[in-house]
């Protein structure tokens, strides 16, 4: 069975309550993305690469590490 990965805005950083639950690792981390850039443009826009550089590798982490409420792969 597939595992779902969940993801919170909240988590990278971002004050709302945007969360992706989703199979695919990738579509997940295109969902965030698209979510960042939608709602967050102009906090993410402001940020140095190396700091968007973060966001994105913290994505991963997130991803493989599960989020903590069960959901884990290891
Ligand atoms: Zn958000």
């Amino acid at each position: 069975m597939a595992k779902l990965q969940i993801m919170k805005c909240r988590d990278l950083g971002f004050n709302d309550d945007f969360i992706v639950i989703e199979q695919d690792r990738e579509i997940a981390k295109k969902k965030m993305m698209d979510h960042i850039l939608e709602k967050h443009k102009a906090e993410f826009e402001i940020l140095s690469e190396m700091h968007q550089e973060e966001i994105r590798a913290k994505m991963d982490f997130l991803l493989t590490r599960g989020c903590g409420c069960g959901v884990k792969e290891l």
